[in-house]
């Protein structure tokens, strides 16, 4: 008899589907299945379930349910909503994503590096000028948040020939990269950084961290590139900076409300880039093989794999 695997999601039946199939394919041996479609018994015979952004309610309804593996990456709103359930929680590290992230971050970097806003704006004033050019070489790319996606990130960049710079709580040794931790360390790098990319997770410590101090402890038209969480930066404190010309450019692909709201300022600020949380995406089919990997571990003998710390936040 086939293990009984849930997919508890809060995605369009769509999507749900091709979750489905996908982890299905990647997991013979086991049944994936929608959680509508257990009854009481078999919701009793659960100990893992594959999780998009569950509600967790819906969680409660598996009683020996031990852990749940999350397709995501980021895991805050998992976090926050199972805080009375003693469930291990997985996230996804997969080194696809990692490589899809560290293109978006080179991607966009290279829009900010050759001043593509700006001459989006001549052209539109029909403006011929030519603007100063500066080799990588002499621009300094920080990223905050050193970890599955940050490392990747970093070694694109440093392959595209700029200076590196990292942040992250525990110290760092990376080839190419100059490593900094603590609130000190922090304002240290945004001192010498042009275009700042931020891939922290939310966490307690993390929330607000970009406020109109860390923004202003940035050189005068440095850019800003949000793939982070929108949460970590300060909207209010962002939209001062821009406006007051401090920092050139946002390019913004998370917020602290999405699908970001119609009315929301950044649509039509000149010098903010919106994307759709689009910077990342997961992979259906890698995804669904390392979540088979763990599952098989775990079903053959017992393996559970790394849980996220929950005191920690990520
Ligand atoms: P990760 O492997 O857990 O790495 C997180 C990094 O942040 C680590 O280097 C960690 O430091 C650092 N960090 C955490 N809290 C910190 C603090 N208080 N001060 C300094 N550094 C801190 O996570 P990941 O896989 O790289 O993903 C990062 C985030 O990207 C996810 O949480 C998610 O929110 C976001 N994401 C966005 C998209 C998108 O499409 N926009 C897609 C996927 C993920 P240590 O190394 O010292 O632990």
């Amino acid at each position: 008899m086939p293990h009984l695997l849930p997919f508890i999601g809060s995605t369009s039946p769509a999507e749900t589907q091709r979750w489905i199939h996908a982890l299905q394919a990647a997991m013979p041996q086991e049944r994936v299945v929608p959680l509508s479609a257990l009854d009481a018994a078999a919701r009793e015979s659960c100990e893992v379930a594959v999780v998009a952004n569950p509600h967790p309610e819906d969680l409660r309804t598996l009683p020996r349910l031990k852990w749940v593996h999350s397709v995501w990456a980021g895991v805050e709103r998992l976090i926050a909503g199972l805080q009375d359930l003693d469930i291990r929680i997985v996230r996804l590290v997969d080194p696809q994503l990692a490589a899809t992230m560290a293109e978006a971050v080179l991607a966009w970097t290279l829009y900010l590096h050759r001043d593509m806003p700006r001459y989006a704006r001549q052209q539109a004033a029909r403006q011929w000028i030519e603007q100063d050019y500066l080799r990588p070489e002499r621009k300094t790319v920080s990223i905050l948040g050193l970890g599955a996606l940050g490392i990747a990130s970093a070694a694109s960049l440093r392959q595209a020939g700029f200076q590196v710079c990292g942040w992250s709580r525990t110290p760092k040794e990376l080839p190419g990269v100059t490593a900094f931790t603590g609130e000190a360390g922090l304002h240290a790098m945004l001192a010498r950084t042009n275009i700042l990319v931020c891939l922290l997770p939310l966490t307690p410590h993390t929330r607000g961290l970009i406020d109109a101090q860390a923004l202003r402890a940035l050189p005068p038209r440095a850019s800003l590139i949000n793939f982070g969480r929108g949460a970590i930066v300060d909207a209010l404190a962002l939209r001062e900076a821009l406006d007051a010309g401090h920092l050139a450019h946002a390019v913004l692909d998370v917020f602290e409300r999405e699908p970001l709201p119609q009315d929301a300022w950044e649509w039509s600020h000149p010098a903010v880039t919106v994307l759709p949380h689009i910077s990342g995406p997961t992979d259906y089919d890698t995804a669904s093989a390392i979540v088979a990997g763990n599952v098989l571990a775990y079903r053959a003998e017992g393996i559970l794999p790394q849980a996220v710390d929950r005191q920690r936040g990520y």
